[in-house]
């Protein structure tokens, strides 16, 4: 596709690099390095080893995420003028917890052609082998450093029902893990990916207790990178029901056996017939 303004514009790639494994770089990633003209890295030091790895040699363009509002406006005239640009991060998908976003945002808003090159991000690497619910999840990346402020960050998040992914770094994890202990209780069940794809790739499950009491136990199991994957709040069945809801299938079971009245109710409240019986087993009998 063209850019409808500009057809001579360039194209911006998003191409995500390996998260520890070098081997979990894609083909099309290599490809895109080769076709294009410019990379924009955060460690343009960090990234031409990669890149020297694999044997390419390309002009490297420094955006961090404390210049990139004013790089981007350099990396949009660049592309308008017709160079093709990649960028990366210096592990996994750019723009998750990484730089990018503003540079995405600039060349949507002037009609440049993007082109994402997926591959590694850690939150998924560490959710897809985590045995916590992967159909409904939020990424909350890295808490707030403050004590105060990331207490309350946690708080917000106490009854989130969906399965929740942090970043944090080793200096911090047995603070924020001590914090969620108190705010979401000590038998909140979590999964802690460290090292995810390298030689000390450890990934442990426990409630939260547990987990910062194995912790204790042995410094080396605090090294490295980690994500934790936490699993969201048991929603209520109690909760979930209507009042009305409620009172019809009270009425309705002293006429009917209870499952046929919780499925009657259940269809006019579009309710799960069986999340309702068992509401009437533990409640109307
Ligand atoms: N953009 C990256 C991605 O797609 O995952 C994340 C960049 S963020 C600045 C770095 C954080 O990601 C680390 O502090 C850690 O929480 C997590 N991370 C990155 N690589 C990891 C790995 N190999 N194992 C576990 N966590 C990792």
């Amino acid at each position: 596709m063209k850019n409808k303004q500009n057809p001579h514009a360039g194209v911006l790639y998003i191409v995500a690099t390996p998260i520890g494994n070098l081997g979990d770089i894609t083909q099309r990633a290599l490809d895109t390095f080769t076709q294009v003209d410019l990379i924009a890295a955060e460690d343009t030091r960090h990234s031409g080893l990669l890149l020297s790895h694999y044997g390419i040699k390309k002009p490297f363009f420094a955006l961090h995420d404390h210049n990139e509002q004013q790089r981007s406006a350099v990396l949009v005239e660049k592309l308008q003028q017709g160079q093709h640009i990649a960028l990366i991060s210096d592990a996994g998908t750019p723009l998750i917890s990484d730089p990018g976003f503003h540079l995405v945002r600039e060349c949507r808003q002037v009609g440049i052609q993007i082109v994402p090159i997926p591959g590694a991000c850690a939150a998924i690497t560490a959710l897809c082998a985590s045995g916590i619910a992967s159909d409904r999840f939020c990424f909350e990346g890295f808490l707030p450093a403050k004590n105060k402020a990331r207490c309350d960050k946690l708080r917000h998040l106490e009854n989130e029902p969906r399965t929740l992914i942090f970043y944090e770094s080793t200096h911090r994890i047995l603070d924020t893990l001590n914090d969620m202990a108190e705010i979401f209780g000590k038998d909140r069940y979590v999964v802690m990916a460290r090292e995810l794809t390298k030689t000390w790739e450890t990934i442990h499950d426990d409630e939260l207790s547990q987990l910062i009491t194995w912790l204790g136990e042995e410094s080396n199991r605090i090294k490295g990178e980690i994500v934790l994957v936490v699993e969201g709040k048991p929603e209520s069945t109690e909760e979930s029901f209507s009042p009305q809801a409620l009172q019809l299938l009270q009425a309705l079971s002293l006429e009917l056996p209870l499952k046929k009245a919780a499925g009657l109710v259940a269809d006019c409240f579009n309710y799960k017939k069986n999340a309702l019986y068992q509401y009437g087993l533990d409640h109307l009998k």
